[in-house]
């Protein structure tokens, strides 16, 4: 007999890779934080011995969700300014608060909650882009969860670096410190092309090139985004990045919900990733971005909650529904984008954008173990024909009983194992205190 740490023995289990089918009855070895064989219950047992076995009878196992963007420390904010187009949210109430309240304390602890949220919904990786980067990474590390810290890159002055030259130097030794963490993968962050000036977006291109960090940045938000840049620019904010030399493979590009035909057709070509964010841009009325277009044309497309301030959750279970029937309504076709399709784009295609396609995303041996369970014995995911269908159009987080990342377990039977919630809770409380008279003074 092998020996091993952990075995899971489930219900169901669907490993994603190679494909999305529902395995009946099978189990997942774990040795040393990775995947050592996944494979039918029985063949498993005869092969592997456990330190610990876990029985999850009426479960399905899943990879852990990749939310490919977020602003963790924006948790904070969660329902400050709601029902507000983008600008007049950004400039009226979170830019203001931002610059009065984000300190290291302020992104430690909406990092901390943020990274509580995703985790109770069963997410296991996150990539993000706030000030602090450092601390991100560090509450990261600290809970055990797997993240992608954006090196932030901006020309306004913050609590955390004065121009764009100190962002991105202060941004470089982050990464150093990280270099060789296993939870944690830096990735360059550049605002927007609206807050960003070519010589800054020249100069993020030339360190991505030579030291091959992905590009996090928001593009073609919305159409007023575009006519800005028109009047600024002449030209479209993709054409610009182009002509900078940004549309590579290790670019992830959010939102893209204005784009021409010969736009999508350059996405193509120059094999960027796209980060679909359905929820904030619903709710901020940004448009939405044509995924199954995008999907056809061969563009690798994952998904995102973007930050609990725009969102205002960071579930990506109820996100991957968003996806579905956004897409269907925008489409006119019910057969575009399917259960199993956002189920990969919630997957897979996150790790890919973030370039961890070889470390997780999906239940293959040699993976991290970063794993996810829900259980379906449960009124409303009952009967089961699919579990995957049960999974996107009818469960909720509130159905996942237990999360690992590198092997660790981070929830245990719908319990966070390393956050004290109600400490949290308290001090997420505090913060509000604080908040919430700034922005009573705004009003009056
Ligand atoms: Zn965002």
């Amino acid at each position: 007999m092998e020996k091993v740490d952990t075995l899971i023995n489930a219900r169901w289990v669907v490993p994603v890779e190679p494909d999305c089918r529902v395995r009946d009855n099978w189990s997942i070895a774990i040795r040393n934080g990775r995947i050592e064989a996944v494979g039918p219950s029985g063949e498993i047992k005869d092969r592997f011995e456990a330190i610990e076995t876990i029985d999850r009878p009426s479960h399905v196992v899943l990879p852990g969700f990749v939310n490919a963007h977020t602003h963790a420390g924006m948790s904070l904010m969660r329902g400050i300014a709601d029902d507000l187009p983008l600008m007049d949210w950004l400039k009226g109430h979170i830019w203001p608060a931002e610059q009065q309240w984000v300190s290291p304390e302020f992104v430690s602890d909406g990092t901390e909650l943020a990274i509580a949220e995703m985790l109770k919904s069963g997410t296991t990786c996150f990539a993000d882009m706030y000030f602090f980067p450092d601390v991100v990474a560090r509450t990261a590390a600290r809970l055990g969860m797997r993240a992608c810290p954006g090196l932030i890159v901006i020309e306004f002055a913050s609590a955390w670096a004065e121009n764009a030259a100190e962002y991105l130097s202060k941004g470089l030794a982050v990464r150093d410190e990280y270099k060789s963490h296993p939870l944690i993968t830096t990735v360059f962050a550049p605002h927007a092309p609206y807050t960003l000036s070519d010589k800054s977006l020249l100069k993020i291109r030339r360190l991505s090139d030579e030291l091959e960090i992905p590009v996090q940045i928001h593009l073609h938000e919305t159409s007023d985004e575009i006519t800005q840049s028109m009047t600024e620019h002449r030209k479209r904010p993709i054409e610009r990045l182009d002509e900078l030399g940004l549309l590579t493979p290790l670019l992830f590009a959010v939102h893209m919900t204005q784009l021409e035909d010969r736009e999508i057709e350059l996405a193509a070509t120059r094999g960027i990733n796209v980060v679909h964010c359905p929820e904030s841009n619903m709710k901020l009325a940004s448009g939405a971005c044509p995924v199954p277009r995008l999907v056809e044309s061969g563009i690798n497309v994952a998904l995102g909650t973007d930050g609990a301030a725009s969102n205002n959750d960071l579930d990506m279970i109820g996100e991957m529904k968003t996806a579905a029937l956004l897409a269907k309504h925008e489409a006119g076709s019910a057969a575009v984008l399917t259960a199993r399709d956002v189920l990969r784009m919630a997957t897979i295609n996150g790790a890919r954008a973030l370039g961890l396609a070889e470390e997780t995303g999906s239940l293959v041996s040699g993976k991290w173990a970063d794993i996810t369970c829900m259980d379906l014995r449960c009124l409303q995911s009952q009967p089961i024909y699919d579990p995957v269908a049960q999974i996107v159009y009818a469960a909720g987080r509130e159905q996942v009983t237990d999360v690992w990342v590198a092997g660790r377990q981070l929830v245990s039977g719908g319990v966070l194992t390393r956050v004290d919630e109600l400490d949290l809770m308290e001090r997420v409380d505090t913060w509000r205190t604080k908040l919430a008279s700034q922005s009573e003074r705004g009003q009056r």
